[in-house]
């Protein structure tokens, strides 16, 4: 695995939100998720299973015929993903529902997906320490489309993290398996 440095806005460094932390490898830093939630307060970030070497994200989803865990690298821009079961045709399918493996919540709120070619209504929304604090994913697998809302950050410095991906779109194919 081949880490791709990006840089990072400087405002970003400097107010860095609750939930993110930065993570040296390879000399590069890198900003890795640390603690992200339920609308509950349960913490999505698990032990359980590590990717690049951090806990990843922990969720229980539900497709169009199998539900099971999903687990997510938590490196912000990566697309790595780990499932518990063997999904058919995953570029193609979208996610039914996605659910906090604690308590059960669901995590789909009704949103169009931004993004200028995908058609999906529905966005993942997972909660960073904070009133407001948010990462919005699209729910159709394929589409790279995610973001970070960050109360009081100026929206141009959340672009800018916006745009960063470590990894590149598509490794996630290579990587795919069950677990
Ligand atoms: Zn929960
Ligand atoms: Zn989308």
């Amino acid at each position: 695995m081949k880490l791709i440095k990006k840089e990072i806005p400087q405002p970003f460094l400097r107010t860095l939100p609750a939930g993110m932390k930065f993570i040296s490898k390879n000399e590069n830093e890198f900003l890795v998720i640390e603690k992200l939630l339920c609308p509950h307060g349960h913490n999505l970030v698990s032990d359980e299973v590590h990717i690049h070497g951090e806990a990843s994200i922990k969720l229980q989803i539900k497709l169009n015929e199998c539900e099971g865990i999903l687990f997510l690298d938590a490196f912000w821009g990566s697309h790595t993903k780990l499932y518990s079961f063997i999904p058919n045709n995953h570029n193609k399918i979208e996610i039914i529902d996605i659910y906090c493996p604690i308590c059960g919540v669901s995590l789909l709120i009704d949103e169009p997906c931004p993004a200028k070619d995908c058609t999906s209504k529905k966005m993942v929304q997972m909660h960073l320490p904070g009133k407001n604090n948010r990462i919005l994913a699209c729910s159709r697998f394929g589409c790279p489309e995610h973001r970070i809302e960050i109360n009081n950050m100026n929206n141009n410095v959340t672009e800018m993290i916006d745009d960063i991906n470590f990894f590149g779109i598509g490794l996630e194919d290579d990587l795919f398996k069950g677990v």
